[in-house]
């Protein structure tokens, strides 16, 4: 199928989520769903972003509060365990940083280009003031 930019599809075209039939589609993860070219899903906005936000699982206790407030759905979650970020789809916003509850957090925002690896071995420490 061609790939249409937003502006250039006719006044009342209809766009479809999926290419073929949709069965069970709130259990498919997003990677195996059958997303069709006008789908979002399928635009990386990675270069959108300034700032990233990286994630240290060791910490993590499985809240889901990141989750459920990224407004981008770009945190993926199975089996209700917290295993990463979509970062085609991440706008880098922060909000998962802001909700995440552990002490240190388990997500911190990074510049773009920052090393995963040296931000990782750089955590900062339990905050001893803090619960
Ligand atoms: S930075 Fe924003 S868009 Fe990216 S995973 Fe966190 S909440 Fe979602
Ligand atoms: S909010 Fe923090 S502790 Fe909770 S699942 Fe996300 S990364 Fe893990």
């Amino acid at each position: 199928m061609q790939n249409n930019g937003w502006d250039e599809f006719e006044i009342g075209a209809m766009l479809r989520s999926f290419d073929g039939e949709v069965k069970d589609i709130a259990t498919t993860p997003q990677e195996d769903r059958n997303y069709s070219s006008n789908n979002s899903f399928t635009a990386s906005v990675a270069d959108w972003r300034i700032e990233k936000p990286i994630f240290n699982k060791d910490y993590c206790i499985d809240c889901q509060f990141c989750w459920i407030y990224c407004p981008d759905i770009s945190i993926i979650s199975r089996d209700k365990k917290m295993i990463g970020i979509d970062m085609d789809h991440c706008k880098g916003c922060g909000i998962c940083v802001e909700v995440c509850p552990t002490n240190p957090k388990s997500l911190l925002m990074f510049p773009e280009q920052a090393d995963e690896e040296a931000e990782l071995a750089g955590w900062p420490e339990k905050d001893k003031g803090e619960k």
